[in-house]
C-alpha cells in the first residue's frame, strides 16, 4: 500500500467507494464523476502506478476481471456496448497514479462524449447497490 494514494486507501476500506465487485486480487467500484451511467473503475488491489509499472500476471488477472465487470454491467445496467480506457502520464489526462481500467458504458442514442460529470452521490449508492447484488 502506498500511503498517499487514494486508491490505495480504497483498496484497504479506509475510504468508501461504491463497490460492484470484489476478490483478492482486483477492486471495481464506480466513477465518482462518471462519464455515463455505471461508469465503473477496475484496479488491482497492489499498487503499480501504470501499464508499465504493472507485472504481467497481475495485467492478466485484472484484464480477465474487467471481462468479467463489463459482462456483468452490460447484463445488469443493461448497456448496448462500452469502451474501455486506461490513462498512463498526466500528458495522457492519468490523474490517479494507481493503475486503474476504465469500463465506460454506452447506450444507442447517446453522444460519444469523454466529458465527466459530478455523480449524484445518491444515485451512485443505488446504482452500485443495483449492480452488485
Ligand atoms: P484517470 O483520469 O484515468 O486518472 O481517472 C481517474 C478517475 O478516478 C477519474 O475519472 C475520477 O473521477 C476517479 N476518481 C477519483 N477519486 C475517486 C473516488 N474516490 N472514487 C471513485 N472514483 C474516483
Ligand atoms: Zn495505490
Amino acid at each position: 500500500m502506498k500511503n498517499d494514494c487514494i486508491f490505495c486507501a480504497i483498496a484497504a476500506g479506509e475510504i468508501p467507494s461504491f463497490k460492484v465487485y470484489e476478490d483478492d486480487l482486483v477492486l471495481a467500484y464506480l466513477d465518482i464523476n462518471p462519464f455515463t451511467k455505471g461508469h465503473t473503475l477496475v484496479i488491482p488491489k497492489a499498487h503499480s502506478a501504470g501499464l508499465l509499472d504493472t507485472g504481467d500476471d497481475v495485467l492478466a488477472a485484472v484484464v480477465a476481471r474487467v471481462k468479467k465487470v463489463a459482462a456483468h454491467l452490460k447484463a445488469a445496467l443493461p448497456c448496448d456496448g462500452f469502451n474501455i480506457l486506461q490513462n498512463n502520464g498526466e500528458a495522457a489526462g492519468q490523474t490517479v497514479k494507481h493503475i486503474h481500467f476504465h469500463i465506460i458504458p454506452r447506450y444507442a442514442g447517446e453522444p460519444l462524449t469523454f466529458e465527466s460529470k459530478p455523480g449524484d452521490m445518491a444515485e451512485l449508492a443505488a446504482l452500485a447497490d443495483r449492480i452488485s447484488g
